[in-house]
């Protein structure tokens, strides 16, 4: 049993990062510096694709950040980051990308809200963008978002609604939700239409609601080969944020819907940007769909082990596992699949450890205290004292090295 197979959509080429059914699911992420701020949105982009973003988005909202892309991809590729820009546009794409040229250049894909194009001339501003992408032989990312909807489009339908026979009428949700489906597909032939290749058309239809998530994706889904982006707009802050953004995408990327995410959390002041690349990471890798670092299960601690020990030496190793992944990556190929248990005391200690790469099961409250670790199954030593912690992160170290041959590799400084 796993997931779905795939929806089979065409491979769309964003600066060198394939999306489509061929290819894993993409992790993107997006910056929240004020783009015309050069040096504060090369940095977070730099640490966006450090933590494993494979695409960033950010906002080209003014003349200031229009004139800032060009300097902004220099400097990345300058510092070897390598990670494709997608420019985000509201209201005046259309102006922007034909005034900046240069901006237009070095983006590597532009993200299209058919709702935020203008009302009187929607279809000419949406061509001006598009025929820019075609000129520069870019993609677009069709974007709708229910908080942006065509209210045009919403209204057409909702007349069509109204029209209908009593019994037929649907309620006003689900005509929320066919617009917005309608709004991508009219854009889609829309933007083919003035010359853009079908293979250079990705979609995704926003909502901040998981049900209504899941339910405008799967309307979407059979209509098209275009790839899909999926993420939930306004997922939150904190746990809320995560979790729902985990239990929708969960439910789709199961059914096979879905070729790029994004997990688009509010941070706190101050917070962690990155956080988002994780939390889009762990969803893929809990869903066996791809690998990113290696994982520790650890129990959840209960009355039988009343030290805290065992869990801070699982986050140790967990943080230790990260911080070594963007060095693993590349010299120890293959490390992302390994697999460390860190239990709580011998009721399931040994049984879980031996179903990992390398488990230990650390001493309960009564038990004795020692430590036995197991590799690939077997119990190999048994630790004892003040040191564990410092010798299990050795024998984790000559796993490593033993079981993922080095390669070596010339690292750019960033
Ligand atoms: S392994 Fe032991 S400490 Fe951990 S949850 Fe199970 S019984 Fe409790």
């Amino acid at each position: 049993m796993g997931p779905t197979p795939r929806r089979r959509t065409v491979t769309a080429n964003v600066g060198g990062v394939l999306v489509g059914s061929a290819h894993p699911v993409v992790v993107q992420s997006m910056t929240n510096t004020d783009t015309a701020d050069i040096e504060g949105t090369v940095r977070q982009v730099a640490a966006l694709w450090r933590a494993g973003s494979q695409i960033v988005r950010v906002t080209v909202n003014n003349e200031e950040s229009a004139a800032a892309i060009p300097h902004i991809v220099e400097f990345l590729r300058m510092r070897g980051v390598d990670v494709p820009i997608v420019g985000d546009f509201h209201y005046n794409g259309h102006i922007l990308l034909h005034k900046y040229e240069d901006c237009a250049r070095a983006l590597s894909k532009y993200r299209i809200n058919p709702g935020n194009v203008g009302a009187k001339r929607h279809d000419e501003n949406f061509t001006a963008i598009v025929e820019r992408a075609v000129e520069f032989g870019k993609p677009v990312r069709i974007g709708v978002n229910w908080g942006s909807l065509d209210q045009a489009l919403l209204t057409e339908l909702m007349d069509l609604n109204a029209a209908r026979p009593e019994g037929e009428r649907k309620d006003a949700k689900t005509v929320m939700m066919e617009a917005m489906v309608e709004s991508a597909m009219r854009s889609a032939a829309l933007a083919e239409r003035v010359g853009l290749p079908h293979d250079r058309i990705l979609l995704s239809a926003k909502v901040s609601g998981v049900q209504d998530l899941v339910a405008v994706y799967r309307m979407l889904a059979p209509l098209s080969d275009y790839p899909l982006h999926l993420g939930l707009t306004e997922a939150g802050m904190g746990t809320k944020g995560i979790v729902a953004s985990a239990a929708g995408l969960s439910i789709l990327l199961q059914e096979g819907i879905g070729d790029t995410i994004r997990v688009s959390l509010t941070p706190k002041p101050g917070g962690d940007r990155t956080e988002e690349v994780h939390v889009a990471q762990q969803i893929l890798q809990s869903l066996e769909l791809r690998s990113f670092t290696p994982q520790v299960t650890s129990c959840p601690g209960c009355g039988r082990t009343t030290s805290t020990y065992f869990q801070k030496l699982a986050e140790d190793i967990q943080g230790y596992l990260r911080d070594q992944m963007p060095v693993w990556r590349d010299t120890h190929p293959g490390v992302e699949e390994m697999k460390v248990a860190v239990m709580g005391c011998v009721v399931n200690g040994p049984g879980e450890s031996k179903h990992a790469n390398l488990g230990i099961s650390l001493p309960g409250t009564f038990e004795e205290p020692k430590a036995p670790v197991y590799v690939d199954g077997q119990h190999t030593v048994t630790l004892r004292g003040d040191h564990i912690a410092e010798e299990f992160m050795r024998i984790l170290d000559d796993y490593v090295e033993s079981h993922y041959p080095a390669r070596v590799v010339e690292t750019a400084g960033v």
